[in-house]
């Protein structure tokens, strides 16, 4: 054990019995608390002069003892201010020596061998030592002759201030307090009901410069505190001691034990700094060894451990053999993933597999429990039921065919994951419980947004395009247009070029888009004479706002924002989208229901839900039916 290891434990009687505690420990950065003159005794961090992420530079002005805590200051806040009224030319005003400093902290008596603090920093001396001066023989004396008079000798330390946050020591004999606790105290005395045993453990610490104090906090929620933000340090992500220091105090008034606790920071009264502050903490906490070999074997997992956001459940697989098959299965799969759809994807297969096995549960007397019974029936039954919920418009085509899609890769891995052999989880599948070529539903002509959408909803759309564009901008609106007249991809429609409008010899318009998806640059499209118009006007308000820029580098859709040269296309419009789609009025749709024994069509609210002219590689757990196809993971 070295040294630095040793100052930066805490005594080893405080380790009993806590093993989260001792866990933190073990996980601290000694180097970084070094860096922070951490000592578990004090419990005072010091933001270091010099470190490229946290680092406070000291204030340039003479005899200023603050630092720069806004790195894009020149001076400390206090100086800045003082700038700030004065005439000077920041150079000139640099130069100009600070007259008066209060002083920061608690400086010691000027009397040699005196334990005790100064009174202020205009006396020099502690309280007993400055009445001492007071006295009628020694008040001729100078300011040296005073202090080397023989009756004036150094008085030991009076000890610490007792205030649990507190690192100053007390000033006077009656009242065991610093001199700023003492003026506290008399003002939080008059509250009724006032409790001084408790505001001693939670008033917070006096304001000094670059040290904050961790005092008064229990151990645990200390270690947490240190390790969060070293977590964060390493990230490259800033600290203030100003962000930190009211943090540290509320949490010591609410009297947190550890940071899980704080489930609503906002609502305790932490700022936005604050908040993303105590979330990011608390997401390196629940890092802290967390391993992806631990979390595997949950039924949901925190992705955060596999380097993703977000969850994913597994929940949607009812039989267990098949639920843990499939955890071998995404956690096979995840590291093939590159993109950030990894989650998404993950999500999506397993709520195709989700509708197998539900499908398995409700076909089979067993619930589909046992893997070995499973056969080409259930198989079937699964295939007839996805035909179902497509024709009743539950799911779209386009999902019927990629959720089936899934779920024939996902058996035929099982099998070459080796989780069909003896022992294993899916022991005894039998080879017939395989999606073949012949149950692959055929592949829908055009995939694309709005085109699953019912025609009544499609013309309510149509007819509010002018409260997108309000909502939004003219590009949005175009680009919904074009979504809606081509079927093509959000961004293909997006990424359009301003050329790209051309006609055949016949004189009809074609449009020539690339498609990303598939890696086919240059398709041609036949367009209508109304859609063509839409894109020629777009064309001349493009030309109009961008005279300058070569066509060549143009988009027909330019982002209306940071965007000097038009060159920039428009980029995910999806909330702008469902903003807008929320704001229609009810959008009905005729449905046939039965009455009795007759058949009467009803006009009923479309589920504004199932628009969406974004692809959507979501699938909820539960199968939520979306009309749109997920083009993000239709082609497998
Ligand atoms: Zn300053
Ligand atoms: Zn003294
Ligand atoms: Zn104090």
């Amino acid at each position: 054990m070295t040294a630095a290891r040793a100052a930066a434990l805490p005594p080893s009687e405080v380790l009993a019995g806590d093993e989260r505690l001792g866990e933190l420990l073990r996980a601290q950065d000694e180097d970084f608390l070094t860096l922070l003159g951490w000592d578990w005794e004090r419990r005072v961090i010091t933001w270091p002069r010099q470190h490229p992420v946290i680092g406070l530079p000291d204030c340039p002005v003479p005899g200023c003892p603050l630092a720069i805590t806004v790195l894009t200051r020149p001076m400390c806040g206090g100086c800045m201010e003082r700038w700030r009224g004065s005439s000077l030319p920041l150079e000139e005003f640099l130069l100009v020596p600070k007259a008066i400093s209060r002083g920061v902290g608690q400086g010691p008596c000027a009397v040699g061998g005196c334990g005790r603090p100064r009174d202020s920093v205009a006396s020099g001396l502690c309280e007993a030592h400055r009445s001492q001066r007071g006295t009628t023989d020694l008040s001729a004396l100078t300011w040296e002759e005073f202090l080397a008079h023989p009756r004036v000798n150094g008085y030991a330390s009076l000890g610490p201030c007792k205030v649990a946050a507190c690192y100053l020591d007390r000033v006077g004999r009656q009242a065991p307090y610093c001199k700023a606790h003492l003026h506290r105290l008399y003002r939080a005395r008059t509250a009724p009901g006032f409790d001084e045993a408790l505001w001693r453990r939670t008033d917070k610490a006096i304001c000094t410069n670059r040290e904050v104090s961790l005092r008064g906090l229990p151990d645990r929620l200390v270690a947490e505190l240190l390790y969060g933000l070293w977590a964060r340090t390493q990230e490259g992500m800033k600290a203030r001691p100003e962000c930190l220091r009211p943090l540290y105090d509320r949490l010591r008034a609410h009297q947190v034990q550890e940071l899980q606790e704080v489930s609503d920071p906002a609502g305790a009264g932490h700022s936005s700094e604050q908040v993303t502050m105590i979330r990011a903490w608390q997401r390196a906490l629940r890092l802290l060894n967390m391993t992806p070999e631990a979390e595997r074997i949950k039924d949901v997992w925190d992705m955060a451990v596999f380097g993703y956001t977000g969850h994913i459940s597994f929940a949607p697989v009812l039989q267990e053999p098949l639920r843990e098959a499939m955890k071998i299965w995404v956690y096979d799969d995840l590291p093939r993933r590159r993109n950030k759809n990894a989650v998404q994807h993950a999500r999506a297969i397993i709520a195709a597999v989700g509708m197998l096995s539900e499908s398995l549960r409700l076909q089979r007397e067993d619930r589909g429990a046992e893997p070995a019974a499973w056969g080409r029936g259930d198989i079937v039954a699964f295939t007839n039921r996805m035909g179902y919920f497509t024709s009743t418009g539950q799911i779209s085509p386009a999902r019927r065919l990629a959720f089936t899609r899934f779920v024939r890769r996902v058996l035929l891995r099982f099998r070459t994951l080796g989780l069909t052999a003896k022992g294993q989880l899916l022991e005894g599948m039998p080879a017939e419980f395989a999606v073949g070529p012949e149950d692959m539903p055929d592949e829908p002509e055009d995939t694309e947004a709005g085109r699953d959408l019912p025609d009544e909803v499609m013309r309510a759309l149509c007819a509010h395009l002018d409260g997108l564009e309000a909502m939004s901008s003219i590009e949005v609106r175009v680009a919904t247009e074009l979504l809606i007249d081509t079927g093509r991809r959000p961004d293909e429609i997006h990424t359009l070029p301003f050329n790209c409008l051309v006609q055949d010899p016949d004189g009809s318009d074609v449009l020539i888009y690339d498609n990303h998806k598939g890696y086919r640059l240059g398709r041609r499209l036949p367009i209508g004479a109304e859609t063509a118009a839409v894109i020629r006007r777009q064309q001349q308000r493009v030309r109009e706002r961008f005279p300058t820029t070569a066509p060549a580098r143009l988009r027909l859709l330019p982002r209306p924002k940071s965007n000097p040269e038009g060159t920039k296309p428009l980029v995910d419009t999806c909330g702008k989208h469902r903003a807008w789609v929320k704001s229609l009025p009810d959008l009905l749709v005729p449905v046939v229901v039965a009455e009795g024994d007759t058949r009467v069509t009803q006009l009923v609210p479309f589920d504004k839900n199932r628009i969406s002219p974004m692809p959507t590689g979501t699938a909820t757990p539960s199968g939520t039916p979306m009309l749109v196809c997920p083009s993000t993971c239709s082609r497998s």
